[in-house]
């Protein structure tokens, strides 16, 4: 008799053993935005540890889904994203400012360089199908790779999965999307080269009445060679009314045009209701991604000018899953605490972004960049800045478990800063260190004594935003 039973419409798996692939100190589970951070965290902190990735690659969406813009100003940036920054600023492939246009490729190879220089083990081409609970506590997980199905055990897990896949697996309360479950659009990114720069630039000149008023978001610098728009209204509803593009295609956003090589970023593709922890779902967004990425494609070279020569040079390698899961943790950060400057005893990291003041950017509800669409419109775009809290990072009913990435604990609402590239990056080292913390100091995360990890991170050149009573000030300031 085989291993499985075929029951109704269930399929019975017997079960089985498997082997126990090894022991470390900190396994990090998605080698993401955050977990590639988290990764050399620990390792620099001398903890053992495994980074599982289920790409061949480091930075995740930062990288893999074709990023081109850290949001939130170079002056905020502290730790090692400023590190990983100024790397980049240092070899060409950055440009600093209120945003910080970067090369994902570059990021790709700085993040896999710093993994390896402190020791700490990547695992590529692997899945995190499972979470090893034993009395409320993450033991370890299990992996799916072409070398079967492995365990492999940990003092502490790091949960970077974006999705919180493991949180999930261990069992954790969770919120999908806003409070009615509806999630941010999904996207495709390309970028197309041959693009005529001169006609791009004269276009944007001359009718600054077709594009957004933020100047955060829009900006013509030739002098500092330096582009991004957002708008094309009026060629964009033709198009959209003639049945060129996709019904929820309002405008056209060029993240970034790179000035010595012709080439720009293009991030338009919208997507909705498509629910990133499904990979039925998922292959669905794939699909719908595609074909407007093509017309679109066609729709430029025909009608919008600078781009009548241009050529698809690629596009992102993994769908950009902008929302899933929110896990409940021993905090949850709102749009209050934001607003309001909040400030938490247990910060561990200072965030800051422009965006328009309570109002959502990419709205589940479509109509992104449409006439009445305000946010991308018409408003100001202000700066925000906030304190992260660790408790964000703790999930409620699981122990031995850190959140690091997007779906840390948050509501939809304050997610909206906390899911950029900075915080992602700046929660990864926060529980990369925390984690060796605490298998150096035999404690669970909901037990380490947060002001250890507050000097660690200080001394590790974390701006914790104003002096932490008792604790020396920042390295950094
Ligand atoms: C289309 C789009 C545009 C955006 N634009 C910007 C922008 O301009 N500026 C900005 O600052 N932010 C932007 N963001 C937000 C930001 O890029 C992401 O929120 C952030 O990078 C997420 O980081 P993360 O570490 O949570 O996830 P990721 O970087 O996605 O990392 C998760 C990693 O885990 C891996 N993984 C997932 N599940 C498993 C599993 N079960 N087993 C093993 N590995 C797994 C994934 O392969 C991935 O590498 C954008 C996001 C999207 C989607």
């Amino acid at each position: 008799m085989g291993r499985y039973q075929i029951d109704g419409a269930m399929a019975v798996e017997q079960s089985r053993d498997i082997p126990i692939a090894g022991h470390y100190d900190v396994i990090v589970a998605g080698g993401g935005t955050a977990g590639s951070g988290a990764a050399v965290a620990a390792g620099r902190m001398g903890a053992k540890t495994l980074l599982i990735e289920r790409a061949s690659y480091l930075g995740g969406t930062s990288t893999g889904g074709m990023m081109g813009v850290m949001w939130g100003p170079y002056d905020s940036y502290s730790g090692y994203c400023k590190e990983v920054v100024d790397d980049m600023l240092a070899m060409g492939a950055a440009q600093p400012g209120a945003i910080v246009n970067f090369d994902p490729a570059t990021l790709k190879q700085i993040h896999l360089d710093k993994l390896q220089a402190v020791g700490a083990a990547p695992l590529f081409y692997s899945y995190v199908v499972d979470a090893m609970v034993e009395d409320g506590a993450v033991r370890g997980v299990v992996v799916e790779n072409k070398s079967g199905r492995q365990a492999i055990l940990a003092r502490t897990v790091i949960d970077a999965t974006a999705d919180g896949d493991v949180a999930a697996f261990a069992g954790a309360d969770f919120q999908k999307g806003r409070s009615d479950g509806a999630m941010r659009p999904v996207t495709v990114l390309f970028r197309l080269g041959n693009v005529d720069i001169d006609a791009l630039l004269s276009y944007a000149q001359e009718h600054p009445d077709q594009f957004m008023a933020d100047e955060h978001v829009n900006f013509v610098s030739p002098q500092e060679r330096k582009m991004r728009l957002a708008g094309f209204f009026d060629l964009i509803t033709a198009g959209r009314e003639a049945g060129e593009l996709d019904a929820d295609c309002h405008y056209l956003r060029v993240e970034s045009v790179d000035f010595e090589t012709g080439i720009a970023l293009i991030n338009t593709v919208r997507v909705y209701g498509i629910d990133g922890t499904d990979a039925w779902q998922v292959t669905k967004g794939e699909l719908a991604a595609r074909r407007q990425m093509a017309d679109l494609i066609r729709f430029m070279q025909a009608k919008v000018p600078g781009f009548q020569n241009a050529f698809l040079v690629d596009s992102s390698d993994m769908l950009g899953v902008r929302e899933t899961r929110h896990v409940v943790g021993e905090y949850i950060l709102t749009n209050d605490d934001i607003a309001e400057g909040r400030q938490f005893d247990d910060v561990i990291g200072l965030n800051c972004g422009h965006l328009p003041p309570n109002q959502e950017v990419h709205s589940p509800d479509g109509n992104e960049g449409g006439q009445s669409d305000r946010a991308n419109r018409a408003d100001p775009w202000s700066r925000i800045s906030h304190e992260i809290p660790y408790g964000m990072m703790l999930a409620k009913n699981v122990d031995n478990l850190l959140l690091a990435g997007r779906h840390v604990s948050a509501t939809h609402e304050a997610d909206r800063i906390m899911r950029h590239i900075p915080p992602c990056i700046m929660v990864g080292q926060a529980a990369g260190t925390a984690a060796a913390l605490c298998a150096e100091l035999d404690v669970s995360p909901k037990r380490l004594d947060v002001r250890r990890l507050q000097a660690c991170l200080l001394r590790s050149g974390v701006d914790l935003g104003r002096p932490i009573p008792g604790l020396e000030p920042n390295a950094a300031q």
